[in-house]
Formats: C-alpha cells, sequence, structure tokens
C-alpha cells in the first residue's frame, strides 16, 4: 500500500518569520497519526526554522546542486540541505526547467546526489500547453521520465515520489480534471514499469499538480494512480493548507 504524500510548493514565498508562524500553527493540527504525509516545500533561507518547527510535517528544499562544494556562487549543496535535517527536495519543476533551463540530466544527477544522502526527490515532470495541444503529452511525460531517471536504480526510483504538473494547470485555476490526471499519472506509473519492472511501478508514488484545492483534492485522492498531490497557491494560508489536511486525512 502506497502511503499517500501531499506538499505545499511555497515556490518564492514567505520569510522566516512568515514561514515560521505557518509551520507552527500547522504542525499542531496533525497528530502523526494521519493516514497521510503532508509536507511544506519552502524557500533555502527558511528551511531551517520549518525542520526545527516541523514535528510532523515533512519540509523539502526546492531545489539543490548535484555538487558537493566548490565554487558555484548562489547554490546549495545535498550536504548543507541534510545538515539542516532536510528529507525531501523538489527536483525539475517546470518553473525551474522554463526560467533556468534546468534539463533532465540535470534533473537526474540531482535525484542521484540526493539519494546518496537518503533524501528524496520529488521529481516534477509534465507537458506545456501547447505539447498538450498538439497531442504531444504522452511522448513529453515518457521522454521526461527516461531523461531524468537516467542512472537512478530500481530501488531508487521506487523510493521517490514523481509530480505530474501540467503547465498548463500551474497557477491559472485551471485544473486537469480527474480523467486527465488520472491517465497521465497511470501514464507515469507504465512508464517506470517499461523502464523499470512491476514492482518499482508498484511502489512508486505518485503526485497530481496544478491548481488544487480544498474544493477539488478529495477527487484527485480517489483515482487508483494518484498518490498525492503537489500544491503551490492553495499551501500558502494556513487554513487553506488546513481544509485539505481534512479533506484527506
Ligand atoms: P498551483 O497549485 O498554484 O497551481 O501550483 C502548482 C505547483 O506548481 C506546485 O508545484
Amino acid at each position: 500500500m502506497r502511503k499517500p504524500i501531499i506538499v505545499g510548493n511555497w515556490k518564492m514565498n514567505k520569510t522566516p518569520s512568515e514561514a515560521e508562524a505557518f509551520m507552527k500553527e500547522m504542525d499542531a493540527y496533525l497528530t502523526g497519526e494521519e493516514a497521510a504525509d503532508y509536507g511544506i516545500g519552502a524557500p533555502y533561507v527558511d528551511l531551517d526554522v520549518c525542520v526545527r518547527n516541523a514535528k510532523h510535517l515533512i519540509v523539502a528544499a526546492e531545489n539543490c546542486n548535484e555538487k558537493d562544494s566548490g565554487a558555484y556562487t548562489g547554490e546549495v549543496s545535498v550536504p548543507m540541505l541534510k545538515e539542516v535535517g532536510i528529507t525531501y527536495c523538489i527536483i525539475g519543476h517546470s518553473e525551474r526547467r522554463t526560467y533556468y533551463n534546468e534539463t533532465d540530466a540535470a534533473c537526474a544527477a540531482k535525484c542521484k546526489r540526493l539519494f546518496a544522502d537518503n533524501i528524496v526527490p520529488i521529481l516534477c515532470i509534465g507537458e506545456t500547453e501547447a505539447e498538450y495541444d498538439a497531442g504531444k503529452t504522452n511522448d513529453v511525460i515518457k521522454s521526461q521520465l527516461a531523461g531524468s531517471l537516467a542512472g537512478l536504480t530500481a530501488e531508487e526510483v521506487g523510493a521517490m515520489v514523481i509530480a505530474y504538473e501540467p503547465i498548463w494547470a500551474i497557477g491559472t485555476g485551471k485544473s486537469a480534471d480527474e480523467t486527465t490526471a488520472e491517465n497521465c499519472c497511470k501514464l507515469v506509473r507504465d512508464t517506470v514499469k517499461d523502464l523499470y519492472d512491476e514492482a518499482t511501478a508498484e511502489a512508486v508514488r505518485i503526485q497530481y499538480g496544478g491548481s488544487v484545492k480544498p474544493t477539488n483534492i478529495k477527487s484527485y485522492m480517489a483515482c487508483p494512480d494518484i498518490d498525492g498531490a503537489l500544491i503551490g497557491g492553495a499551501s500558502l494560508k494556513v487554513d487553506s493548507f488546513k481544509e485539505i489536511v481534512d479533506a484527506t486525512k
């Protein structure tokens, strides 16, 4: 049985004091006995305060560098995240792929490096609106997965989280309907099966992301191949995240 995993992605939002206030209230709302894992992906400077205030919440970084140290101004390494107490890291979000030219190969290198320190990658994939309109969704999913999982073992892939986030649904309020989301998440699982094996495909946790809200999360979670959600805007307010927890616990 796959344990559902619901993670907020704050993106470039919240100062450390704002992050602290959110974490204190949100973590106190959880008991640790919930049937799902709940977590927050936060900017680098918020991570320490988030970890210090998280008894039940997972704290995820939003990126990392695959090198351990060196002359890479502005970058943050996996050993740095490890020492802060980070256990998950979002990799290859479409905003990083689009604005910072992050490639599938870079995603694969980052995932590999994270596993060396037992940090679980949340690998994001998904097609643009133009690709969707051109009927290329399946090809994009398959090729992003083949590239971004390159060099990872079956054991590693089985332990990771893959977030299918169609770019046209991110921040637009235009969420994918359940059938589309389920079909694409099933394709992710089938592709993992083709690249690895059935046990790995059954183990990997797959999230849907893109305009997930307290009002629609239940219908996604009812889909057999959707094991959770990656949530942007609706994770920024404690009340909204509490409603998401209420709808899924
Ligand atoms: P929204 O939930 O704001 O659409 O963002 C989705 C997302 O990008 C999560 O990573």
